[in-house]
C-alpha cells in the first residue's frame, strides 16, 4: 500500500497548496482517494488519471475535506469521457442530504450522486478497496467525524486521524500502526476544556502518537503559516519515533504490495 499526500492544508489553503486529500494505491495499480478537499482534484490530476480512481472515502463533511468532489463530479459527468466510470463514494451518515444541499446551492442537487455511487458508512463497517481494508473510527470533532484506518492485504497499517481533539478513540484506532497521520492545526492546545475542543496542537499529536505506540508520526492539517521547526520539536518532545510534516507529494509505503 502506498499513500501519497495530495493536500495537507487546514481549512485555509497553503500558498499554492490544497486541503485534505490522500491518494492510496493498493494491489494491481488500483487506487482510491481519502478525502477530497478544495484543491485536491487538480493535485490528483497531476499524478494520476482520475478515471482510475475507483472510490473516494470521506472522513467528515467539512469543506476542506469534500469541496473538490464538485470538480471531480463535473469531470465524471461532463468531461470528455462523461459517464464512462462511476466511482464509489463512501461518506459518513448524513452525506446524501449534505451533498444535495451543497451542489443544490447552485441549482444542481444531483451533481454528486449522479457522478458517484454514494453510500453512507457506519462505525464498525469495513470497506474493501484496492486490496486495502478501510475502517472508519468515530472521533470527537465538530460534527460526525471518522479517523480512517487502512490495513493492506500484504501487511501494514496507516491510520489517518482526520480532524479532532486528542482522544482515546484515536489512540485505540491507531494503536501499533506503522504510520499515524495526525492533525496539528493549532500552535498551542486550545484553552477550552478538553471535552469542548475540536483540534490538536503538534505537542498533543506527539503525545497521542506515543500513547498509541505508532512507528511514524506525520503531522497534517497544519498551515504553512505556522513554524514547522517549532511544530516538529513540540511533537518530538513527546514522541521518540520519526516525526515529519506532511508535504504534497510525500509517500508512505507499508508491507508488500500484496
Ligand atoms: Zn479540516
Ligand atoms: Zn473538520
Amino acid at each position: 500500500m502506498r499513500l501519497t499526500v495530495l493536500g495537507k492544508s487546514p481549512a485555509w489553503t497553503d500558498a499554492g497548496g490544497a486541503c485534505s486529500g490522500y491518494l492510496v494505491e493498493g494491489v494491481e495499480g488500483r487506487a482510491f482517494l481519502l478525502d477530497c478537499g478544495n484543491g485536491v482534484f487538480g493535485k490528483l490530476r497531476a499524478r494520476r488519471d482520475y478515471r482510475e480512481v475507483e472510490a473516494v472515502v470521506v472522513s467528515h463533511l467539512h469543506g476542506d475535506h469534500v469541496l473538490d468532489l464538485a470538480p471531480f463530479a463535473y469531470a465524471l459527468t461532463v468531461g470528455p469521457d462523461a459517464g464512462s466510470v462511476r466511482p464509489a463514494l463512501h461518506a459518513p451518515a448524513g452525506a446524501a442530504a449534505f451533498f444535495r444541499r451543497l451542489a443544490g446551492a447552485w441549482g444542481d442537487e444531483e451533481l454528486i450522486p449522479r457522478a458517484f455511487a454514494l453510500s453512507e458508512y457506519e462505525a464498525g463497517d469495513q470497506i474493501e478497496l484496492a486490496g486495502v481494508a478501510v475502517r472508519p473510527h468515530p472521533v470527537p470533532h465538530y460534527g460526525p467525524t471518522n479517523a480512517i484506518e487502512l490495513e493492506a492485504r500484504g501487511g501494514g497499517r496507516i491510520v489517518f486521524g482526520a480532524d479532532g481533539r486528542s482522544s482515546e478513540r484515536l489512540a485505540v484506532a491507531a494503536a501499533g500502526a506503522d504510520v499515524l497521520i495526525a492533525e496539528a492545526t493549532l500552535a498551542e492546545p486550545e484553552a477550552a476544556p478538553l471535552s469542548e475542543r475540536g483540534h490538536m496542537s503538534a505537542a498533543e499529536a506527539g503525545e497521542l502518537a506515543a500513547r498509541a505506540g505508532v512507528g511514524r508520526l506525520v503531522l497534517t492539517h497544519i498551515s504553512d503559516e505556522l513554524d514547522p521547526g517549532r511544530a516538529l520539536a513540540a511533537a518530538a518532545a513527546a514522541f521518540a519515533g520519526t516525526v515529519e510534516i506532511a508535504a504534497e507529494g510525500s509517500t508512505y509505503e507499508t508491507g508488500d504490495p500484496g
